[in-house]
Order: C-alpha cells, then structure tokens, then sequence
C-alpha cells in the first residue's frame, strides 16, 4: 500500500487526536482523502486592506494593524482593538484568551486574517488568524481557503494548519498519484493532467493554473456521474423492448382538429418527441416539466390517444382523488369529438362502478382510464396497456409504479409529468436516465398575477379588499402553513385563521369553506365543491389545495406566514389563480418577525413569475440538496468541487461529451476506456436511480 491509502494520523503534525477529528469533522480518514479535500475560496494573501475599507460582506480579508487596548471579560471573551492609518477595529477571542492576551500586547503589530461581521452596527472579527508581520504577507499567489468548523478551529487546526497539512500530503502523494481519465479524454476536452490539477487546486500558481485545474477536477466530476446514468439508460434501453406505436390514428386527429386553439409551440415540440419514442420500439421513459397552467392534460391527452389510436389503452394517475376527478372532468372535453370511452376510479368508486370498469378495462371497451393509487391494485387488469401518465411524480413511490408494469406483457410507455419546475442542471443528475421534455411556453391569455408582500399590520386593509373582490363576483384563498411535526398546530393555525376570517366575513353575507389535512375526504370534497362551485366566497385551507386545483373564478389567494412556504410551493400556489379572465392578486402575509433572508425570498415572488427562474434562484439561495420535490431523494451523490447551481453549462459540456463517449463504445468494453470502468465502480459514482420507473 502506497502512502494514498495511509492513515492521516502518520503525517507530521497531525497525530491521533486530531486525526479523530479531522475523521469526525470533514470525513478524512487517509492521505487520499485530504489531497481530495479541496478549498472552497482563494484569498490573494498578499494584499492588505486598509480598516476603513473592510466591508461586512462574505469575504476574508487581510488587514496590517497594531494592538491598542486588549479587555478581558474573564472567562468570557477577549476584545482587542487595532488601528492601522486608516482606522479602528474591534478583534473578538472567546478561545485562546490567555495565549492570545499574552501575544497582543498594545503596541505591537499583526497581520490579522479572518472574516468581518457587522455587530451592534460596528465592524469587527471574530477569531481572525494572527500572524507576525514578516511572516503573514506571502509573496503574492492565490492561498485556499478550507471547508472547517468551530471544532476544528479550536483544536488548532486552522486554515494555516491545514495549508501545511496539505503541503505535506502532496510531497508524499504526488509522485504516487495514478491519472484517472483516459489520454483521450483529456486531449479531446483541453484537460490538464489529474496531479497538475491537484497541485494547483491546493496551491495554485496563479490564477490561470487555478482555472485550468478547477475546470479539470469538475469536468470529471460531472462527465463520470453522467457517464454512469447514461450507461444506466443504454442498459435499460438496449435490454427493453417497447411497444410499437406506428399509427397517428382517428381519435388524435378528431380532437387535434376540433381545439378550440392552437397548441403552444411547445406541446407540438414535446407531442413530437413523445410520438418519436412511442414509434422507436423501445420503452419510453419520459419526464414533462411544465408550469402551472402550461397546458400538460393537453399534451397528456394526447399522447393518450396515439396510444388508443395503436389499439392500446392508456391510463392517467393522479396523486389526490380531488386532482384524478377535476383530471377526468377536465379530459372529457377533449374526449368528446373522439368517441373514446374514458372512466374515472378512485378509492371511492362503489363496488358496482368497479365492476363496470374492471369489465370495460378488460375488454379493451375502455381508452382511457384516469384514477389514483386504485388503477395499481392487484385486482386491476387491462386488455391491452400500452401508456401509463402519471401526474406529480415525487408522490408516486419506485415500488408503486414498478406496479404499472406488471399490468402489461411488454413494459407500457411511461410519461410522467410535473409542475415543480426543476432546475436542468438538477433533472439532468437526479432524472439523467429519463428524457425530458419541456414545455417553456404559456398558452396565450394568462393575465400576470399582481404579487405583494405585506406585514401582519396592512391585513385590515387586505381584507377589505377581498371584500371589493368578493362584490366583483370573484372568489378568495386564503392558505395557511401545514407543520409537518406538529398535526395539532396545523389546525389550531388554520382553524384560528377560520375563526377570524368568519369575523371579517360574516353570515349571512359570506360564505366562507374551511379545507384541511385533518378532514375526512367526503368533507374535504364536500367544502371544496362548495368553492369549486361558487357557493362559498372564501376558501380557508392548508396547502392541500396546492396540486392542481382549478378554480378559474378565484382571483385572491392569500398565503398566510409566507416565509415557512418554500419557494416552488408558494408558485405553486400563486398558480391557482390567474387562471380566468379577472386581473388576479397574489398577497403574501409574512410573520411579524421574518428574516433578511426570508425576505429575500419572498421578494422573489413578487419580481418574477418563471417558475424555472425562481427554482434556479432557490437552488441558488438553499442548495440543490434542500430543493423542494427532490426532498424526499436528497441529491443522489455528493459533489466534491462541481456545483449543480453554477456549473450548469460545464454539466451540459460533460453530460454531452460522456453521451459521445457512450455511442461509440455502449458497454464500455474498448481497451481506452478502462480506466473509465474503474473509475465508475468507485461508490461516489454508484448513483441510486431515483428515476427508475423500471
Ligand atoms: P397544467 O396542467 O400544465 O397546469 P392545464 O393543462 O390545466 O395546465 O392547462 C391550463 C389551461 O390552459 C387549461 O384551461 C387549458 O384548457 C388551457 N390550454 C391548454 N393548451 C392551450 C393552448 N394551446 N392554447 C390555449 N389554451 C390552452
Ligand atoms: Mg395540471
């Protein structure tokens, strides 16, 4: 074993202990481990800035001064105050006081390193490194600076500690260090060598090594986790055959030829691409990302009907009974000018309704089936199965739709569609075995919705504005937040919301339908066919109204403590309107106490209504980890230097160099791409197929 696999605890300087913590802190075990453990930032050591002109931003800095008055608050903290020609600052030490009050003696002068922070309006540093004079300015090149924690920090293990930890690994490591792409690899995509990159990403020479080894290091990151989902997709697509959909077929054309309107440019694009696949003998496999209102049942239905017009039926699931019954009210429209029989059925479909339907499924009598978890029942069989749509898919499980298939000898095609909007960068990594379509265009006509954002204080005035809409003949949500730890809360919040909306909007006048998680679902449907219906004025409800309601009359939703919403929900939820004819208003209520960062969000809201530009925003802001929809999957690897939120195009570079890589050689078996084969074995690349329909 050379000293890659070695324990970390050997390298000078480290020692048991801190190789416990180092183990504990960052994950880093061996050699291997720490060279691969790369900086965040780069801070250019040799520059120092005047105090006057620190800023409280993210930044580090450097800052040349000397120590005018060291207090100590025994016990507690030490404040040291220095001053350069420019200024004052405030230094704070809650560790180390002695050492650091036996070093900071008034008078004499530092270089002081570490992070500015606005406290009670002064600027100062908490914890900056301290170095002698002489020492601290470092002849000019880029110093990285390394992912840490208080712990680490406080045991010692600084970014300096660390710095020369990493020197020493490198000059045990380096000559060691086995290339890890092919030469081929690396010549066709202008990549540096894997120990120039390493060398530099630690101890960049310059900035423009600093690139080149950024760039190679993520390359292969993203270029191996694609490599292995596609290879995942040609196994399963080489291995699956599809049924054969040739024909175009009457019941396409007699409702293509009686719409009302035109389609989007976009649903003929991704009509196009789903005919494509259903006429390529393979199975599809195939994710619709469209907004609110981008018009999916359209294009659902319609692929739908190729299948029907190829003699297959074809089923629709949604995730809730009230989205399966408006999926099925909505679908008859279409349906008409086609004579195809359709049915509804649900977990409330009566025994007689099932047995007419389990009749029509397996005579073939009927096209197209909508429903919810039912349709996957064992007792549910069909004639001929050839496409299964399924609506909102993170609310489907794998085990679930694995179900679908045994339904039918060859695997149906399979389209899921959904409205979260998730960034490409993401889908390509959490779906990267699934096509995607999008569908980027709204119909004609939407109004925009109208987005403010308001303390609890204006709320008498929004009230009084529903009332105005209410005269108007239109109708009003009102949202509350569901707490997912805590059930009782949810209620007490929304039906405490009840109970003052009824005060603002009294009997006889209004009529206000109250819908929570809590109900029982002939009440759920019960109140919201009240409000679907017009006869109540005012929804009051947690978010279970969230998926796709339509509702075209309502032109308020009110989303009451905006800030425990994420972002995709609270789009989500503005989708709701905007809908009808009617100007439409999106009033977000925040808490009486919400965040900068809080705020920040929801000021988002109110700039834009792309969905898409608002899930890159929140990936942006939280993290792809934390996404909204993808919650339930987490990420399925982790990344060490690549970005899913600012490397999108570098993605698209690998995602589309590895797709060349994997037509010339599918199974990977050419001598050159050896290398590639073991890389892929190694876990960091094994990617969980989160998509895996099949
Ligand atoms: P989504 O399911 O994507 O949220 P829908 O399919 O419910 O959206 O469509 C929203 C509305 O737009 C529906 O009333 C639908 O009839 C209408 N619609 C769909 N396609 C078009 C089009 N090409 N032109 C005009 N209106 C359309
Ligand atoms: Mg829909």
């Amino acid at each position: 074993m050379g000293e890659l696999g070695s324990n970390i605890q050997y390298l000078s300087g480290v020692g048991p202990k801190r190789a416990a913590l180092l183990k504990s802190e960052l994950g880093i075990e061996t050699l291997s481990d720490l060279i691969h453990f790369y900086p965040f930032r780069y801070i250019d050591r040799s520059r120092v800035v005047p105090i006057a002109q620190v800023q409280p931003d993210l930044a580090y800095v450097q800052i040349k001064a000397t120590v005018i008055k060291v207090d100590e608050v025994p016990h507690k903290r030490l404040s040291v105050i220095v001053e350069d020609d420019s200024g004052r600052m405030e230094l704070v030490f809650f560790k180390g006081i002695n050492w650091n009050k036996s070093r900071l003696i008034p008078g004499s002068s530092f270089i002081f390193f570490g992070k500015p922070q606005t406290f009670s309006g002064k600027i100062n540093m908490v914890h900056p490194e301290v170095d002698p004079v002489q020492e601290g300015l470092m002849q000019g090149g880029l110093t990285g600076v390394y992912p840490s924690t208080e712990k680490l920090k406080s045991s010692g293990i600084t970014g300096k500690v660390m710095c020369k930890l990493q020197a020493a690994a490198l000059g045990l490591c380096l000559p060691e260090l086995e290339e890890t792409l092919p030469e081929y690899v690396l010549a066709e995509n202008a990549l540096c060598p894997l120990s120039y990159a390493i060398r530099n990403i630690h101890f960049p020479k310059d900035e423009y090594a600093l690139q080149k080894a950024q760039r190679r290091l993520k390359f292969e990151e993203l270029f191996l986790l694609q490599l292995s989902l596609l290879k995942q997709k040609y196994v399963r697509t080489a291995a699956s055959r599809g049924i054969l959909m040739k024909a175009v077929g009457e019941e396409f054309r007699a409702c293509f030829n009686a719409l009302p309107y035109s389609l989007t440019g976009a649903q003929q694009r991704v009509i196009k691409e789903i005919r494509a696949d259903l006429m390529s003998g393979h199975q599809m496999n195939r994710l619709l990302q469209g907004d609110v209102g981008s018009g999916k049942t359209l294009v659902a239905v319609m692929s739908c009907l190729l299948a029907v017009g190829n003699g297959f039926q074809a089923c629709i699931m949604a995730p809730t009974e009230v989205l399966a019954q408006q999926h099925f009210a909505n679908i008859q429209k279409f349906l008409a000018p086609t004579g195809v029989r359709s049915a509804l059925l649900t977990g409330s479909s009566t025994v007689k309704e099932r047995r007419i339907i389990d009749a029509g499924l397996r005579d073939g009598s009927i096209g197209i089936i909508v429903g919810t978890h039912a349709l996957i029942e064992d007792s549910v069989s069909f004639a001929s199965l050839g496409l299964c749509v399924i609506d909102e898919q993170h609310r489907f499980g794998v085990d679930q739709r694995s179900k679908l298939w045994s339904k039918s000898a060859v695997p149906p095609h399979i389209l899921v569609m959904t409205a979260t909007p998730i960034p490409r960068t993401l889908a390509m990594t959490l779906y990267g075995d699934l096509d995607i379509s999008v569908l980027d265009e709204m119909p004609p006509g939407r109004k925009p919705v109208q987005t403010m954002l308001i303390t609890p204080q204006r709320k008498g005035a929004m009230y009084e504005f529903i009332r105005k809409q209410i005269a108007s003949g239109r109708q009003a949500f009102i949202v509350y937040p569901m707490i997912f730890e805590n059930e009782k809360l949810d209620i007490s919040n929304v039906e405490q919301g009840y109970e003052e909306i009824m005060k603002e909007f009294p009997l006889p006048r209004y009529k206000v339908a109250l819908v929570h998680g809590q109900q029982k679902s002939e009440d759920k449907a019960f109140n919201m066919d009240a409000f679907a219906a017009g006869r109540a004025n005012i929804l009051v409800a947690t978010t279970v109204i969230e998926v796709g309601v339509d509702v075209p009359n309502a032109s308020v939703m009110v989303i009451e403590s905006a800030e425990r919403f994420g972002l995709s929900q609270l789009h989500q939820l503005r989708g709701r309107v905007g809908r009808g004819a009617e100007k439409s208003y999106c009033i977000m209520v925040g808490g009486p106490k919400i965040s900068a960062d809080a705020h920040n969000r929801l000021q988002l809201m109110v700039d834009t209504e792309d969905g898409f530009r608002i899930a890159e925003e929140d990936m942006r802001m939280r993290g792809p980890g934390d996404l909204e929809g993808t919650q339930q999957s987490g990420l399925p690897v982790e990344l060490s230097i690549a970005s899913l939120a600012r490397d999108g195009i570098l993605l698209s570079e690998a995602r589309a160099y590895a797709q060349s890589v994997l037509e010339k050689d599918p199974g990977l078996n050419d001598k050159r791409n050896a290398l590639l084969v073991r890389e892929l074995r190694k876990n960091k690349y094994n990617v969980k197929d989160y998509s895996a329909i099949s």
